[in-house]
């Protein structure tokens, strides 16, 4: 067992014994300390912060090694995609300890391996270009200096478990370093991180955000936010700590001792980490004084990650691979149900009713359920792909793929539901998630298998869940949702309804001034008349194509009508037929049934308030 593999158990050890010899000893000493005898000390600066260069400095004593092979991570947990970070480093330079030179090659994208020459320190130099805003890139300008980690920080092969000091010198007009990682006392700006897992798990906010905090449970929240407009702050506060104290409650354990919400403007995403997140807050309306429904839904699934991935995992997740994918069909378990549980938190900490929560439901449902994509695409394949797939979106996506976190979420409500069913109302999903991190996370100190997964479910329901686990979870077969919601004495309507007017199944954007379809539905009107996105619509029935024209045949016509198309792609212009349809979908709307028996009522009363 190796404690700094997990992020939030090096966590929790370090601030147990480092913060007492912090206390009592220089920081010379404790470094001393760490047990592979050597050191590991990052400086990053970022002088010129319009040229959006980091400059990284690495002072690594070595244990006599002839050479070390650094590495960069090619992906950020939690962030499924493969980033190749190493392309934005440039100016790699190696020292030794009186300053000479040393030979250095790349063996593969991502590892630089360094001769030594037996010297005991060496000294590493690069930069790294940050100028992309995504909670998985760095940036760098004037108003923000944002490390992503796994971008800027290179780990030796074989010492990912060896503790690290970060430096900030942050540019002379940054006021604030915000970050989860532990300070080290007596330097400024100087973090610590267990090892490189955890250094990873910590991404660092320099600039000037304004810091809100407050305290329970005896633990320090922190909230560095760039802009809160005029959002209300002391009912900021109030929310996000009923977030935190209703997640908390529902674990019974908390595996940090501080944590530091990062909300940055301008960008989208948000990122779960042990004891931090980082959101961006394009959803965030600061012209208002209070956070909406669907910004605290946001906060609560970045932050109920703490738990569900964090500490309660696929085996995959953690310890990871830096340099390649880390496949899992889970993700609908680790995001679909932290999807899932952003509802319960929020209705069992007042903020939603319990018709809030039949909404979000809905639109979950409404959103795999009709597009074409969930007859081709599992939410078991769904996750697995989600590395080629799912940050990668092409025109086709809505008619092949589904997204994880929407079917997971319904698949969280089957296996709830189900649960407090068959267990006469003794047991939830809560219980399961109890006791995967009392059992995989806190006893074997690691992640659970699929096998491991289902054995728990169907133990706490003391009954099989075969449908879930075995249909519903791995295939494309239609769903039940009528017996699993009345389970808790409610109706969902899953009746296909035509929608009002007539339909091609085209969707179109405006492109100076040409009308060009950016999707076509699978098996549409469109789709079987050969249209494609990108196509520019020229022509309607010989008349200038324009949104507001195919709008008015479309409303006004009549199924089986035919309209004429004249379209351009690559320079061929084509004359086709379309005969105008009738589009259906389902409304998945939940409601009470009218004579809910006891049972139901009282399923219903423990699932929602
Ligand atoms: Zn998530």
């Amino acid at each position: 067992m190796n404690n700094s593999l997990k992020p939030s158990s090096a966590i929790r050890n370090f601030t147990f014994l480092p913060v007492l010899l912090f206390l009592f000893f220089p920081v010379s000493t404790l470094r001393a300390q760490n047990s592979q005898g050597s050191l590991i000390e990052y400086a990053v600066s970022m002088e010129n912060p319009n040229n959006h260069y980091f400059h990284i400095v690495l002072n690594y004593s070595t244990s006599g090694e002839k050479s070390v092979q650094l590495k960069m991570p090619v992906w950020t947990p939690g962030y499924y995609m493969i980033m190749d970070y190493p392309k934005n480093l440039i100016n790699f330079n190696v020292t030794g300890s009186s300053g000479n030179k040393l030979i250095w090659k790349k063996s593969s994208k991502n590892c630089w391996e360094i001769n030594t020459e037996s010297e005991k320190s060496v000294r590493v130099t690069y930069d790294i270009f940050a100028f992309r805003t995504s909670v998985a890139d760095s940036f760098l300008d004037d108003g923000r200096g944002f490390i992503s980690p796994t971008g800027i920080f290179m780990y030796p092969e074989g010492k990912k478990d060896h503790p690290v000091i970060v430096s900030i010198i942050p540019y002379e007009k940054f006021g604030e370093i915000s970050t989860g990682l532990d300070p080290v006392p007596g330097r400024k700006n100087t973090f610590y991180a267990a090892g490189f897992d955890v250094l990873y798990d910590c991404p660092i906010l320099a600039g000037n955000q304004e810091i809100l905090r407050f305290e329970t449970g005896g633990i320090p929240y922190t909230i560095a936010a760039e802009n809160l407009g005029k959002i209300e702050r002391k009912k900021l506060i109030e929310d996000y700590r009923k977030i935190v104290e209703t997640s908390t409650s529902l674990i019974g354990e908390i595996p940090y001792k501080h944590y530091t919400f990062i909300m940055m403007n301008k960008g989208m995403g948000g990122l779960e980490h042990t004891n931090s997140m980082a959101v961006f807050s394009n959803r965030l309306d600061i012209g208002s004084s209070e956070l909406s429904g669907g910004w605290l839904s946001f906060i609560a699934h970045e932050f109920f990650h703490l738990y569900n991935v964090k500490t309660i995992r696929p085996i995959v997740l953690g310890p990871f691979d830096y340099d390649r994918e880390n496949y899992t069909d889970m993700l609908w378990f680790s995001e679909g149900v932290t999807s899932y549980y952003e509802n319960l938190i929020l209705n069992r900490a007042g903020l939603f009713t319990m018709e809030d929560v039949f909404r979000e439901l809905k639109i979950s449902i409404s959103n795999y359920e009709n597009i074409p994509g969930h007859l081709f695409q599992s939410v078991a394949e769904s996750g697995f792909d989600s590395w080629m797939l799912f940050f990668n979106r092409s025109e086709n996506a809505s008619n092949t793929t589904i997204s994880y976190y929407d079917k997971g979420c319904a698949i969280g409500m089957f296996l709830d539901l189900a649960i407090r069913h068959k267990s006469g109302n003794n047991r939830s999903l809560d219980d399961v998630m109890r006791t995967l991190y009392k059992v995989y996370y806190k006893g074997l100190n690691r992640g659970f298998t699929n096998a491991e997964f289902r054995e728990v479910c169907e133990k706490t329901a003391e009954a099989s869940l075969a449908e879930i686990f075995d249909v519903y979870i791995p295939t494309t077969a239609e769903i039940d949702y009528s017996k699993y919601l009345a389970y808790a004495g409610l109706s969902i309507d899953a009746e296909p309804v035509e929608t009002p007017g007539t339909w091609i199944g085209t969707n179109t954007r405006d492109e100076g001034g040409n009308l060009v379809i950016s999707r076509v539905e699978w098996n549409s009107p469109a789709y079987n008349a050969g249209l494609s996105p990108n196509d520019i619509i020229k022509e309607i029935n010989g008349e200038k194509a324009t949104a507001e024209l195919l709008n008015n045949i479309l409303s006004s016509g009549n199924p089986g009508d035919k309209i004429s198309i004249t379209i351009s792609h690559r320079d061929i212009t084509n004359n086709v037929e379309v005969m105008l349809g009738r589009k259906t979908i389902k409304s998945f709307e939940i409601k009470l049934l009218p004579n809910p028996s006891p049972e139901q009522i009282a399923i219903l009363n423990n699932w929602l308030e």
